[in-house]
């Protein structure tokens, strides 16, 4: 039976996905049907996790892209690259770092490094893509974003700038690209387990601080995010563009 989420037939990248959140990313939305092309800078990362995808869905629904987001050169390559494949329908811009230190430590230097990594990517990467898109009339581009999008926390300012930045990315996006048939919209996930949240996990005061803050009393898990992403990228969401859903737990509904 076909539904509105069926996302077959449809090519999607997936920035950073050879593990963490990217990665159960691009398991959703194989489960949904989709192509989807794993991508990270790391060669052998990225084939280890494509194989693994491979095995579970099939060959031909994995490939592969090994290229870094904030280089411009690197990214209009990339893109090239998969389009030559065939067209690419969708993109989550995931790939992301973290930095923790005091606002009145952070060198410019650090500053620049996560607003490359977290916000310019997803204009670059974004603009490549919408080229192709738009000409085509068709796509549908997720933004990962973060609770940070919305709430401030000490010590990840440089982070809580490009995630608030990417909404508004997120909207600017819809303002020029909506009319020409390419909806964007931005996931935003709470507090969710993995190599970037490790430190925080084995943490007992901030572990407690994360269960007690956040209503459904748990940390996420990457699995969580998927489900909105299929969403977004597929038909079920066609009138939905500009939006950011926060995928928390709860979190930034209470104080
Ligand atoms: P991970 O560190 O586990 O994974 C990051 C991924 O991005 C890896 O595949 C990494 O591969 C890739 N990547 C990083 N920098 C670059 C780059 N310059 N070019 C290409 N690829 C790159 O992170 P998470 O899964 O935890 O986070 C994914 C996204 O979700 C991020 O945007 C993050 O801000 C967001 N998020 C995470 C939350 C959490 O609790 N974990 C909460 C809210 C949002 P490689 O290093 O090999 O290139």
């Amino acid at each position: 039976m076909s539904t509105p989420f069926d996302l077959t037939g449809r090519r999607a990248l997936v920035t950073g996905s050879s593990r963490g959140i990217g990665l159960a990313i691009a398991r959703s939305l194989l489960e949904a049907g989709a192509h989807v092309v794993v991508h990270g800078r790391d060669t052998s990362a990225v084939g280890e996790t494509a194989d693994a995808l491979a095995r579970d869905f099939g060959a031909d629904a994995v490939s592969t892209a090994v290229f870094d987001v904030t280089s411009e050169e690197a990214v209009i390559d990339g893109i090239r690259g998969i389009e030559a494949a065939g067209p690419l329908d969708i993109l989550v811009n995931n790939a992301g770092l973290q930095h923790r230190e005091p606002l009145l430590e952070v060198s410019l230097e650090n500053w620049e490094r996560v607003i490359r990594t977290d916000l310019t990517s997803a204009f670059l990467v974004g603009r490549t893509a919408a080229r192709a898109m738009v000409a085509r009339g068709s796509g549908a581009i997720v933004n990962i974003c973060s609770v940070q999008t919305d709430l401030a926390r000490p010590t990840i300012g440089a982070y809580t700038a490009a995630k608030g930045g990417l909404r508004n990315l997120t909207k600017a996006m819809t303002a020029e690209w909506a009319g020409s048939g390419v909806r964007v919209n931005g996931v935003a996930p709470g507090y969710i387990r993995t190599e970037l949240t490790q430190a925080l996990v084995d943490d007992p005061a901030f572990n407690s601080w994360v269960l007690g803050r956040t209503p459904v009393g748990r940390w996420g898990e990457p699995e969580d995010i998927g489900g909105a992403v299929v969403w977004l990228s597929s038909d079920a969401s066609r009138f939905v563009s500009g939006q950011v859903v926060f995928v928390d737990g709860g979190m930034t509904a209470v104080v």
